[in-house]
């Protein structure tokens, strides 16, 4: 029998969590935006619009400390972080396109090297998504093979109900456990009606089409054409759920410091500056094309994935106008 949970009971749902020792990471209103941020109680939940960051940071943080070093009377001691002991989190009211975006990301975080920093928090994250009834001009999922209803990478699913409150989908069993050990808090239904979800409008991308272009086309004028006004600020990547470019530095002094991880992004300029002062990615335009190819080609063939959910943040907020839906159609004309 499907589950249902009401809008108040998910809110106790969040503050029992707490009160059990969980991280509770979810939407919050903070200032004139909402983010996904620790919540402190049930009441901080805010599911009214798509956080302006994605939720990429629950696994893979800004920045992060990954060792650190201290000089001593008997040399230099150095100290590792335990990835084992990141806390048991639940990342509630993750949108579609941001937790379908954590198992694309599990490719790569685990391929060649283990990254454990990444792979024990997800290991240790349940995640719960949330289907969603609104779309904007910028969203795109359904083009890039998901949907407003989407469960990819969740755990457990809610689906808003006609009726109030949501129709719950357990699709793991971390989702499973997550109800059993709160069983007072859900009810059994066999008439939920689940509210109408909003279709993202327009635009109709054949990947593999684009991937062809892309794989003849690494020298095309429309690079120019396209990304000669990207001024490299970074926020395309910083924003984007499936970006995850980062840099390795040491941080402090000769006593003691820091080894840290943190984001980085190829449309900024010294991205592929090498140590003799040669770029090959010398050009902004150059940059761009890394950014497409990357997401629509690189991964594909790697993976036989796409690395772009369709959340559109990247659309909403670059200074300069550049809307990826539009370079992707583009690209499909030929
Ligand atoms: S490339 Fe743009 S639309 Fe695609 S997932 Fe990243 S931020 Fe969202
Ligand atoms: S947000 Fe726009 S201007 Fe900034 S790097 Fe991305 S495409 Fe370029």
């Amino acid at each position: 029998m499907p589950k249902t949970i009401t809008e108040q009971n998910l809110r106790l749902l969040i503050d029992s969590l707490i009160k059990e020792g969980t991280r509770v990471i979810g939407p919050r209103r903070t200032g004139t935006i909402t983010l996904y941020e620790p919540l402190a109680r049930g009441e901080e939940l805010d599911l009214n619009e798509l956080p302006r960051r994605s939720a990429k940071e629950v696994f893979f943080p800004v920045c992060e400390n990954i060792l650190s070093f201290q000089r001593g009377e008997e040399g230099v001691k150095v100290t590792d972080i335990d990835p084992c002991a990141f806390p048991e989190t639940v990342l509630i009211g993750a949108r579609p396109c941001d937790a379908a975006a954590a198992p694309v990301l599990d490719s790569v975080f685990s391929w060649d090297y283990k990254d454990e920093f990444f792979l024990q928090r997800r290991r240790k994250t349940t995640v719960i998504g949330l289907a969603c009834t609104t779309a904007d001009d910028a969203c795109f999922c359904s083009a890039v093979g998901l949907s407003p209803a989407d469960s990819k990478g969740a755990d457990l699913f809610l689906t808003p109900v006609r009726e109030g409150g949501y129709l719950c989908e357990a699709l793991t069993d971390k989702g499973k456990t997550l109800i059993t050990s709160h069983a007072r808090l859900f009810a059994e239904t066999s008439a939920a009606a689940p509210l109408s979800l909003n279709e993202p409008a327009g635009v109709k991308l054949d990947l593999h089409k684009i991937k062809g272009w892309l794989d003849e086309n690494f020298e095309s004028p429309i690079w120019k054409e396209i990304a000669d006004r990207c001024a490299g600020c970074g926020s395309c990547a910083f924003l984007c759920p499936a970006c995850h470019c980062f840099d390795i530095v040491d941080e402090g002094t000769e006593a003691e410091g820091h080894r840290r991880k943190f984001w980085d992004a190829c449309g900024f300029g010294k991205f592929t500056d090498h140590a003799s002062g040669h770029n090959p990615r010398d050009a902004q335009p150059k940059r761009y094309r890394n950014r497409i190819m990357h997401k629509f080609k690189y991964y594909d063939d790697k993976f036989g994935q796409t690395l772009c959910t369709g959340c559109g943040r990247c659309i909403r907020w670059c200074p300069v106008g550049i809307d990826i839906k539009a370079v992707l159609e583009e690209i499909q004309k030929g």
